[in-house]
């Protein structure tokens, strides 16, 4: 058994899968393709993969309802690979849990550089001495937990609730409420939500920072902008808020 990341392939067209192959190859990483939709989930089941790199136009199961598939079930790093110039896809990819996208035709040089990107924040993530640990020695600290209103979060067992129904959040959306519960009245920009939520000081993008926060309000039942305690202070980053 090799200790390579195993990046899964999802696409139909054999010219890209095969390239990709080769190029995922020579970087070092141990590849399994799958050809449509229904293989891409058998086999993400079976192997367990590293990072899925998942084409939209897909027989059989589109991108679409693999990403949701396997959303359902698992926090895996997903790469979408989006057709060439459609914003639609980029903004669906980021609102339904892709970790990141890309347009195709795309370099190699740049898709290797988002899996390793995605890959060192999964290892960062993994590695972060704040993260839940359900060791016995974990058990002993002392319970981490903010009551605001509607929502409790205890950071310790790593659990969300909103009216007493507890919520399920990916790792990223459970940090993100984490940050803006831990520092409640602040307006924290989008910088600095990728620094804590992320866990990432050197990435981009508040795409990324507002699709994740409009996920997470609509997990917590609040989906009109207007709704719930975190605000959007425009020009500036979010705030959560206690307005009861
Ligand atoms: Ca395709």
């Amino acid at each position: 058994v090799s200790g390579e990341p195993v990046v899964l392939v999802i696409e139909d067209d054999i010219d890209i899968s095969r390239a990709l192959q080769a190029l995922l190859g020579r970087a070092g990483y141990e590849v399994v393709l799958a050809g449509d939709g229904r293989e891409g989930l058998r086999r993400f089941h079976a192997i367990n993969p590293s990072i899925v790199v998942l084409d939209v136009g897909l027989p059989s199961l589109d991108g679409w309802t693999i990403l949701d598939r396997i959303r359902e079930l698992s926090q895996a790093p997903v790469l979408m690979l989006t057709a060439k110039g459609d914003e639609m896809d980029k903004v669906r990819g980021l609102r339904g849990g892709a970790d990141d996208y890309l347009t195709k035709p795309f370099g190699n040089q740049e898709l290797l550089a988002r899996i390793e990107a995605i890959l060192r924040r999964e290892e960062l993530r993994r590695h972060d001495p704040n993260r839940y640990d359900p060791s016995a020695e974990a058990a002993k600290l002392p319970r981490n937990t903010f009551n605001e209103g509607d929502v409790f979060i205890d950071i310790t067992a790593h659990r969300v609730e909103v009216m007493g129904k507890e919520i399920d959040l990916t790792p990223i959306e459970f940090h993100l409420l984490e940050t803006l519960m831990r520092h409640r009245g602040a307006v924290l920009t989008n910088e600095q939500l990728l620094q804590h939520a992320w866990r990432d000081p050197t990435a981009t993008g508040p795409d990324r920072v507002k699709f994740a926060v409009l996920r997470l309000r609509r997990k917590l039942g609040w989906s009109a902008p207007g709704d719930g305690p975190i605000e959007t202070v425009r020009g500036f980053g979010y705030r959560f808020t206690n307005r009861g």
